[in-house]
């Protein structure tokens, strides 16, 4: 069964187990997160975002590719790091010839700093997350008009007279929505500082206790809680969606270590993306 957490606004669907699979969908940005399996309800959003090309984020390309086929969806759009563009065009064409199928996909390359527009207000903004393979962050956010301080007050006739006399009134503000920041150091927070301001942040935790060091988890290029636990003030996010759980811990001793873990003040706002009980979803 997939997971679902309410974070603020968002929804945060799907499955993550670090290193064995992790895909994630938020509905309300039409997006999905990495495809380390193909989930079904997950092949009707247009627009996949690939972290990296390990395989717990990358091989259900090619199987949701077929879901969509079946659906009559048409080309998505996958966006990834720059310098996986090649060989990943070059797996789905492999892929198609050996399921005699056309696997299609319209690859928009990216590089730390990229910022592309998804629609109307919405873009995204990738960042350099730090793993042993070519790996991206990616922001997204709104690019709203904001009314300068000095004209606010003004009646909206007057904001009008003046916009139509070619006044600039407003100035072009970032709004962070939701970031998604995994298979990283906790560095990530050093070199994209803005993460502790998106309203929402979906932030790897891959090992959560004492049986793995914070040393142990940055020799695997991972994060740590314990890590999170030293920064904990810093985060000034409304929601905080951990995930990509070493299998190593059941989900509720996950949700036990971050409870002991984490200040309360940090704690009420963590989701932690792991099923409510029992085991791992497979
Ligand atoms: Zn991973
Ligand atoms: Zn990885």
């Amino acid at each position: 069964m997939l997971t679902e957490v309410q974070a603020g606004p968002y929804t945060v669907r799907g499955i993550s187990v670090g290193g064995v699979y992790t895909s994630l969908q938020v509905p309300e940005l039409e997006v999905v997160l990495d495809v380390g399996l193909p989930i079904r309800s997950f092949a009707g959003t247009d627009r996949i975002f690939l972290s990296h090309a390990h395989p717990d984020h990358a091989s259900g390309l090619g199987s949701l590719l077929g879901i969509r086929r079946l659906m009559n969806k048409g080309t998505p759009q996958v966006f990834l790091p720059a310098e996986v563009e090649a060989p990943v065009q070059e797996a789905l064409a492999v892929l198609s010839r050996l399921h005699h199928t056309n696997m299609e996909v319209r690859t928009v390359p990216l590089r730390p700093g990229d910022v592309h527009k998804l629609g109307h207000d919405l873009y995204v903004r990738a960042f350099r997350t730090h793993h042993p393979v070519p790996s991206l962050g990616y922001q997204f956010l709104r690019r709203i008009a904001k009314l300068r301080p000095e004209f606010q007050g003004l009646p909206p006739q007057e904001i009008a007279r003046r916009r139509q006399a070619g006044k600039a009134l407003f100035d072009e503000v970032d709004r962070l929505e939701l970031a998604y920041a995994t298979d990283t150091l906790a560095r990530v927070l050093e070199t994209e500082p803005s993460l502790f301001d998106s309203r929402v942040l979906i932030l790897e935790a891959t090992f959560v206790d004492a049986r793995h060091t914070v040393q142990a988890a940055q020799e695997r290029w991972h994060l740590h809680l314990d890590e999170l636990a030293a920064r904990a003030d810093q985060f000034r996010n409304e929601a905080l969606v951990l995930m990509h759980f070493s299998q190593a811990f059941a989900p509720e001793e996950v949700r036990a270590r971050v409870r002991e873990r984490l200040p309360a003040a940090l704690h009420e706002r963590v989701h932690v993306f792991a099923p409510t009980s029992g085991r791992w979803f497979g």
